[in-house]
C-alpha cells in the first residue's frame, strides 16, 4: 500500500487522468441508468469522442513536461506577477490569487479560440458534438490541446505559479469541466446560486448552443465572473437550446472521428453569415 501511495505521489499528471477517468466513467453510467437510453446509441456517440484521449494524452503529458520546468524555473527566479501580490507569502493569499489570475487567463484562453479564425477551426470541434453529454468534454481536436497547452506555458510564465498550485488548479478545473458537460442540470434556483459563482451544467450548455450570440457567450472555465464582469454572461431554457454549431451540423460528419479530425483544413465557414437570434 505505501508503494502504491508513494508511486501516485510521484506520478501527478498520471494520478490526475486515472482520477478523471474514474470521474468520468461513472458519470456516464449514471446518465445511461437515470435518462434511460439504450446503450448502444450512448456507446455510438461516445465511440466518437473517446477516441480524442489518443491524441490529447501523448501531447498533454509531453507538454506538462515543459509547464514543469517553467514553474520550477519562474520560482528558483522568484519570477511572474504574483511576487507582485502584496502578502503573497501567506499561503491562502498565494494559493486564492493565483487561483484566480489562472481562471481568469482561461476565460482569455477561451475567448481567444473563439474570435481568431484558424483558432476557431480547431476549438468547433468541440462545439460541433450534435448531443451534450460527459463524454464532450474529452473531445478536443489534438491542434487544440496544442494551443491549450502552450497558452498555460505563457500563463505560468507570466505568473510564475508554484507546481502545486496548477496541480490543484488542474484538480478543480476537471472537476468543473466534467460536471459542465454532464446531462445532469441544476434546478433553476441551484443554477441562481451556485451560477453566481461557478461554471455550472446550465450555463456551459447555453455555451454549446448551436447559433450566436449564444456560443460567444459564457466562455468561464471554473468562474462565471469574468462573463459577469465582461457582459459574456447570458441565460438560455433547456428547452430551447439546440446543441452544436450552426456551420457543422451534419451528423455524418460530426459521429466519425477520421471526418472530425480534417474539419480545422477545410474552408471556413463564419458562423456570423449564419442567422443570429435576438438575444433574449
Ligand atoms: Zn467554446
Ligand atoms: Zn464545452
Amino acid at each position: 500500500m505505501a508503494e502504491l501511495r508513494a508511486f501516485f505521489s510521484s506520478h501527478e499528471d498520471l494520478t490526475q487522468v486515472i482520477l478523471y477517468a474514474l470521474v468520468i466513467t461513472s458519470l456516464w453510467v449514471a446518465e445511461v441508468s437515470l435518462f434511460g437510453y439504450s446503450l448502444k446509441n450512448k456507446w455510438k456517440h461516445t465511440a466518437v469522442n473517446s477516441l480524442f484521449i489518443f491524441t490529447a494524452l501523448p501531447i498533454q503529458l509531453l507538454l506538462t513536461t515543459f509547464i514543469v520546468l517553467i514553474s520550477s524555473w519562474a520560482n528558483i527566479h522568484h519570477w511572474g506577477l504574483i511576487n507582485f501580490i502584496p502578502y503573497h507569502h501567506n499561503a491562502w493569499v498565494y494559493y486564492i490569487t493565483l487561483f484566480i489570475l489562472l481562471d481568469l487567463c482561461e476565460y482569455v484562453y477561451h475567448v481567444i479560440m473563439h474570435k481568431v479564425d484558424t483558432l476557431w477551426k480547431f476549438h468547433l470541434v468541440h462545439h460541433s458534438d450534435l448531443r451534450v453529454d460527459v463524454s464532450t468534454t474529452i473531445r478536443e481536436h489534438p491542434g487544440e490541446t496544442c494551443v491549450r497547452t502552450c497558452f498555460l506555458m505563457l500563463w505560468t510564465f507570466l505568473l510564475g505559479p508554484a507546481v502545486g498550485v496548477l496541480i490543484l488548479r488542474q484538480t478543480f478545473q476537471s472537476i468543473s469541466n466534467v460536471s459542465a458537460h454532464t446531462e445532469f442540470r441544476l434546478s433553476p434556483r441551484a443554477n441562481k446560486i451556485i451560477g453566481l459563482l461557478f461554471i455550472t451544467p446550465n450555463l456551459h450548455h447555453v455555451h454549446h448552443h448551436y447559433q450566436l450570440p449564444y456560443t460567444d457567450c459564457n466562455y468561464g472555465d471554473v468562474l462565471s465572473i469574468w462573463d459577469r464582469l465582461f457582459g459574456t454572461y447570458t441565460e438560455l431554457d433547456r428547452e430551447e437550446t439546440v446543441f452544436g454549431i450552426d456551420t457543422h451540423m451534419d451528423e455524418k460528419v460530426n459521429g466519425n472521428f477520421l471526418n472530425v479530425i480534417k474539419v480545422p483544413f477545410q474552408k471556413l465557414e463564419r458562423k456570423e453569415n449564419h442567422s443570429v437570434v435576438k438575444k433574449n
